[in-house]
């Protein structure tokens, strides 16, 4: 005989017992009683307690005593109350005992052996050895009840393991539950109808059977008997396969759709390939990419990528984090070229929305962080105005990972206390006001390289016709850098100052998408040589030399 507990002593059984009016007698009177008694309410049981008038009752107990739920027997425990205060048809035999005195109390083994030779089951608090059951850890929903054991070795443990398996499943489990059990009798029924004999709704009434071989047969059109039940094992395929989140989303009347699609003779497995004939709402998710290199896509992300039936992506969005889609998945990039941006957005609107509409998972992929100069607002207004409010997932955003992968500190003691994050270029292409110069803080424009000149001009010079000059201009040895295609393996990085810094990009030439950072922070790395007016830096392998650190370290761990 194989032994399922691996040397443990033979695994317990574990059974889901029906109590309803059985009578429970439970000796004592302290917290643990209480809870037993609280337990055995629950499961429809009558509890009696056996604890002196003297005793100190617990307050659950006295208010389940005063409800009438529990019976007191005022006295000390007796031998024959196992046999006189029990239920009229089963001779007044006790059904279950429950002794909260503990182990080291004489009565407890006393009591143990009674029952023993009674055949009433029974259980002693802290001595697995007198009990001839224990009872679960349990988490319930509904009809859904799972129970856990140590087999006496940690209820502590116990009770994590439960709340953490609860913690795993999805909400409404029970209600889905339920609804799945009502539809699996119904079919049932209809399927029999009329039918004479012995056939029953088979493992209806345990839970232990797994599938049988025929599961996963095919069914033939000319095969009557087995298109008969069909729908049945549609359903069975549907709890087995289907994913926990998406069978607590099954509503009423989805069931109901199954049911009617079934009757009118169409073969809803076959026309939704068995999984998705639901009126599934479509779901949208609005996501940042990161600045480029795919690790820094959150873990968010990354899944909402894996799951999307269709992905619109900025044409920002870096090749190797489109590289990450899955092959199947339908990809649309955004056909913006400069003076079309609002038409190429109103076209990623509708075919966002055309696919929610059909039920689709729509992932609209955006570069960096979605409300970072990337209209994430202006879509997620959109979309929840047609009904369908958007996941927001945050992305790195390349404002601030930019200038961290060119070693610049947005903030650093005694040098920069804050972070300004503007844009380079105004709506409709117009110039925006420059920011005023603050010694302490570190500048970021974005979308500001195609006219660069002009913004340094702009921070560093008042124009002719300016006549309120009271803001305070940029030094031109302020230090800068342009930090291109950051986090890419051709990032470029270009550090000089205001001064030099247009004649340094000019010379370079552009590699987009790229930003400027300006102020002091700029120099608490890298100071440049004397009489240095600009450096360029190329590559970037941060991430990758980070890849093959981790890669040895598991491959030495695989050597020993
Ligand atoms: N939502 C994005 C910004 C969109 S605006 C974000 O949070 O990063 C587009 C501007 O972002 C570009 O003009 C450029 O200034 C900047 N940019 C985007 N990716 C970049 C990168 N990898 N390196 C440097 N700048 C980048």
């Amino acid at each position: 005989m194989k032994d399922a507990s691996n040397g443990f002593g033979p695994a317990p059984l574990m059974t889901a017992w029906n109590v309803e009016s059985q009578v429970h007698l439970i000796i004592g009177s302290n917290p643990l009683a209480a809870a037993r008694c609280a337990r055995s309410v629950e499961a429809g049981a009558k509890p009696v307690i056996v604890a002196p008038e003297t005793a100190d009752l617990h307050p659950t107990l006295s208010a389940q005593i005063s409800e009438g739920s529990a019976q007191w027997v005022r006295r000390e425990f007796q031998e024959d109350d196992l046999t006189s205060l029990g239920r009229e048809e089963v001779d007044r035999v006790v059904d279950t005992v429950f002794v909260t005195l503990g182990g080291r109390n004489p009565l407890s083994a006393h009591i143990s052996k009674l029952c023993r030779r009674l055949r009433i089951p029974i259980n002693v608090s802290d001595a697995p050895e007198l009990c001839s059951f224990t009872l679960l850890s349990t988490y319930s929903d509904g009809p859904l009840h799972i129970g856990i054991t140590t087999s006496g070795r940690g209820c502590k443990l116990a009770s994590r393991l439960r709340r953490e398996i609860a913690a795993f499943l999805p909400a409404n489990l029970g209600s889905a539950i339920d609804r799945l059990g009502g539809v699996r009798r119904r079919l049932w029924e209809e399927d029999h109808d009329g039918e004479l004999g012995d056939s029953t709704l088979d493992g209806d009434d345990d839970d232990t059977s797994g599938q049988k071989h025929t599961f996963n047969t095919l069914v033939t059109a000319d095969d009557s008997s087995a298109a008969k039940t069909r729908r049945m094992r549609w359903l069975s395929q549907i709890c087995e396969y289907w994913p926990l989140r998406k069978l607590v989303s099954v509503t009423d009347e989805d069931i109901l759709a199954i049911l009617k699609a079934y009757s009118s003779g169409k073969d809803i497995a076959k026309e939704t390939n068995g999984t998705s004939g639901l009126a599934k709402k479509g779901k949208i998710v609005l996501a940042g990419s990161g600045p480029g290199h795919p690790d820094l896509l959150t873990r968010a992300t990354y899944n909402a990528i894996q799951n999307a039936d269709i992905i619109l992506a900025d044409k920002l969005v870096p090749a190797p984090v489109l590289e990450v889609i899955p092959r199947r998945t339908e990809v649309h990039i955004a056909r913006k070229f400069p003076g079309n941006a609002d038409q190429a957005q109103e076209e990623f609107l509708q075919m966002g929305l055309a696919a929610l509409r059909k039920g689709q998972q729509v992932l609209r992929l955006k570069q960096g962080d979605p409300y970072l100069y990337g209209r994430g607002a202006e879509e997620f207004e959109f979309f929840r105005a047609e009904g369908y409010t958007p996941v927001v997932l945050p992305g790195i955003t390349s404002a601030m990972s930019a200038s961290l992968f060119a070693d610049i500190p947005a903030t650093h003691r005694g040098v920069s206390d804050q972070v300004l994050v503007c844009t380079g270029t105004g709506r409709k292409g117009a110039a925006p006001v420059p920011p005023a110069y603050v010694p302490t803080q570190t500048v970021v424009f974005l979308m500001a390289l195609h006219r660069l000149s002009a913004l340094i001009e702009s921070l560093t010079t008042f124009p002719a016709e300016d006549s309120n000059r009271s803001r305070t201009l940029w030094p031109k040895e302020t230090p800068c850098a342009i930090v291109e295609r950051a986090s890419c393996p051709d990032q470029r990085v270009i550090r000089s100052t205001l001064e030099h810094i247009c004649l340094a990009f000019e010379e370079a030439g552009s590699r987009p998408p790229g930003l400027l950072v300006v102020g002091a922070s700029c120099h608490v790395l890298h100071r440049p040589a004397d009489g240095q007016k600009w450096v360029i830096e190329e590559g970037f392998h941060g991430l990758d030399e980070l890849h093959g650190e981790l890669d040895t370290v598991v491959s030495l761990h695989e050597e020993k």
